[in-house]
């Protein structure tokens, strides 16, 4: 009993080390009385070797290993299981937290790139209307190893080299998770990082305004994409909880400081909902929208919720046929807008967009 004790209190102290930064590993082997440059050493062979064994370090000596092992953590998530569409080769994985609950990432191949979709908080606390995760619930936020290791246990699988661009548009609203989402992409964003770098990395945001700022404000300079979904107040109010708190208009102001403090165009995403945003009013208003700032637009058809059961606005939504996004899309295409068509890469595995919902309890 008192072994098991010792061994609880002991873990308890242990200090995660995925997710830290450069300065901030450097710092952690200051403050245990190492140099500095071991904090190098292991940010190299976690974030480009992919190592999360302490054995496997050859540069670092046994005994620092050792001591290390009494001292640290170096994972973050296990792998739990994983799905894959034979349709498309979209993967989804399962991650478990220590806690014992389970968040889902996305591998999409595409073309000539392939994308990781992480998410960044255990549910969603939202509420989207057409979103699964919404409907789900929230749970808690994810630590910023935890967001990471997301990347390398994918990483791990595919190859670095493989893995071409990362966005945040998994489970959760990234800006709610500001600051450990932001260690995450910093970890990207580090000069010593091989692989992605964050030009290829998006965030994508349902419109946290101060947010937007803030992030516009940092010195990370990444794509920015903003769930759009309709032009007017009432309607986005309607299908978005969020924009009650922060509006279109505060979002609107936000994103044009980010286009023109970043020099970045904003991506609009737009989820093609029958009978609610797919009218010629809400095209031009899309129209409207673009010509404020340095923008492109994606359209994603709605994918099916029917995995989870839902009640009310969210068990009314169908999706707009494919004839009327094509309508839609010609018409801001007339007005020389870039629109981008997203596949619905994953439905078969509900892998796609808004589908995400591993169940929470
Ligand atoms: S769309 Fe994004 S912000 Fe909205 S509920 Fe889903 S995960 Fe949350």
């Amino acid at each position: 009993m008192g072994d098991e004790l010792n061994t609880t209190t002991q873990e308890k102290k242990k200090t995660q080390l995925k997710g830290m930064t450069l300065d901030e590993l450097k710092n952690f082997f200051t403050s245990i009385g190492k140099p500095r440059f071991r904090g190098e050493q292991i940010f190299n062979w976690m974030y480009n070797h992919l190592v999360s064994d302490y054995d496997d370090m050859s540069n670092v000596p046994k005994v620092l290993r050792n001591e290390l092992k009494e001292i640290t953590e170096l994972k973050a998530l296990e792998y739990h299981s994983s799905e894959v569409s034979p349709i498309t080769g979209t993967k989804k994985y399962i991650f478990q937290t220590p806690d014992n609950l389970k968040i889902e990432s996305v591998v999409i191949p595409e073309d000539k790139r392939t994308t990781l979709c992480i998410s960044t908080q255990v549910g969603c606390p939202l509420d989207c209307a057409f979103c699964a995760t919404g409907v789900m619930g929230y749970k808690r936020n994810l630590t910023a190893g935890e967001i990471f290791d997301q990347y390398l246990l994918a990483a791990k699988e595919y190859g670095k080299d493989v893995i071409t661009n990362i966005v945040y548009m998994g489970m959760g609203e990234p800006l709610l998770n500001y600051n450990n989402t932001m260690k995450s992409v910093r970890i990207f964003a580090e000069e010593l990082t091989t692989g992605i770098s964050q030009k290829k990395v998006t965030i994508s945001t349902a419109g946290i305004a101060p947010k937007i700022r803030e992030l516009a404000e940092s010195n990370i300079k990444i794509k920015l994409a903003f769930s759009l979904h309709s032009c007017f107040e009432d309607i986005r109010s309607k299908i978005m909880p969020i924009n009650n708190k922060y509006s279109l208009k505060q979002n609107i102001e936000a994103l044009k400081y980010y286009a023109k403090r970043t020099g970045m165009r904003i991506t609009f995403e737009y989820v093609m909902l029958k009978g609610i945003n797919d009218r010629d009013e809400d095209a031009t208003a899309l129209i409207g929208l673009c010509s404020e700032m340095p923008s492109k637009v994606n359209i994603i058809p709605f994918n099916s919720l029917k995995h989870i059961e839902p009640t009310g606005l969210a068990g009314e939504i169908e999706p707009t046929p494919i004839q009327k996004i094509d309508e839609f899309v010609d018409k801001l295409r007339e007005k020389n807008i870039t629109v981008m068509i997203r596949d619905t890469q994953g439905e078969d595995i509900v892998a796609a967009c808004g589908q995400l919902a591993y169940k929470l309890n």
